[in-house]
């Protein structure tokens, strides 16, 4: 049986090499190797003897090197880059490369599946979530890292947005995350960093707590009561007004502005009196809106509302004073919506399960 190498502290890896006979500041050169230069292959770290790199092989097992691309999309822009990756254990999940004016970002996974059951959303119609490994989420950001750095680029934000829940894995995906903060590996700067909830308080409350300058994001939807439940029924069991001012601490205690997500919905949650209601809860809070015309969702009754209807209801969150946009769309052309390209893959491996 290997120890898995990737993602392990480096005071760690050291005790490790001591027991294979190998001097400490190989540990160093190891990290070098695998997360200054994303070279997975021992074989190739050149600066370590024959016998030892063949130690190492015999010994450690690299993560991203036994994760497989299923599938990957390439957005006819060039800009969105969307993998499919099979785990080790056979499950998949979806990571997505953007490319901004201002660099590149990643939106990864935090769990293999999702249990959270919102009408719109593709995560969840597979079964139930595995929680993600450290290692694993911090793998996603190393793939295109690996691909990157040879051109003298590198992955400079992380958005952990992509399927799964991360407040339900709390301590794999801030220990990911501060993993990728260290300078001796990906060098991330918190602020560059978001996690997105759907509304989990005690995972808010517990990021409060941990005092790291991440950027928090909130899924929002809807503020009539009934239909957020009808969205999202994570409602029930934390209604939002107690997630906004969870979200709300957060906010002073961090100094960051939160942003909520609103997806719009047409003739669900796109009126003129959800944008109104919508600015009474914003009023005077740390937050900006993030609209996010909806991927369309057909069979469960999802469409998009018109470019007229997503002006005017911009339109009354700034007459408002509340501080909005609407998403840029990146790899629309490609699935890019949470859990769509690994629903698809799941349905064609076993059609009877939709
Ligand atoms: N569980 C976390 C993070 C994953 S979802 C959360 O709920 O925030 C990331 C974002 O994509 C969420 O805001 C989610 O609601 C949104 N999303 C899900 N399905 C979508 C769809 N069909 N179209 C647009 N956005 C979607």
């Amino acid at each position: 049986m290997k120890t898995e190498i990737f993602g392990l502290p480096v005071e760690q890896l050291q005790t490790l090499l001591a027991d294979l006979g190998m001097q400490r500041y190989r540990a160093a050169q190891v990290y070098d190797w695998l997360y200054r230069k994303g070279v997975f292959d021992f074989a190739q770290m050149t600066n370590i003897s024959k016998a030892e790199r063949e130690k190492l092989a015999a010994a450690f097992s690299v993560l991203p090197r036994d994760i497989e691309v299923l599938r990957q999309l390439d957005s006819a822009d060039g800009l969105t880059h969307k993998l499919l990756l099979r785990l080790t254990d056979g499950n998949t999940i979806e990571t997505v490369l953007m490319h901004h004016d201002y660099g590149y970002s990643v939106c990864v996974s935090s769990q293999a599946g999702c249990d959270m059951h919102c009408a719109f959303c593709a995560s969840g119609l597979h079964g139930a979530a595995r929680n993600l490994t450290r290692a694993e989420i911090a793998a996603q950001v190393y793939f295109f890292n690996a691909r990157l750095f040879p051109a003298g680029e590198r992955v400079s934000r992380v958005v952990v947005m992509g399927s799964g829940e991360p407040m339900l894995n709390f301590d794999n995906v801030f220990g990911a995350l501060q993993f990728l903060h260290r300078p001796d590996t990906a060098d991330m700067s918190y602020r560059n960093m978001t996690v997105s909830t759907c509304g989990i308080v005690p995972g808010i409350e517990r990021m409060t707590r941990l005092g790291l300058p991440v950027s928090l994001a909130v899924s929002l939807h809807a503020v009539k009561p009934e239909l957020r439940t009808e969205l999202m029924p994570v409602n029930k069991a934390y209604p939002f007004l107690d997630v906004l001012r969870a979200a709300e601490n957060y906010a002073v205690a961090s100094g960051r502005q939160v942003t909520y997500e609103y997806i719009l919905l047409s003739g669900k949650n796109d009126s003129d009196t959800d944008a109104r209601l919508l600015v009474e809860y914003m009023r005077h809070k740390h937050a900006v809106v993030n609209l996010i015309p909806v991927n369309p969702v057909p069979e469960k009754g999802f469409f998009r509302p018109s470019q007229q209807r997503i002006n005017h209801f911009l339109r009354m969150l700034e007459k408002g004073h509340v501080p909005a946009t609407v998403r840029r769309e990146m790899g629309k052309d490609i699935n890019a919506a949470c859990g769509q390209l690994r629903a698809d893959y799941v349905r064609q491996e076993d059609p009877t399960c939709l």
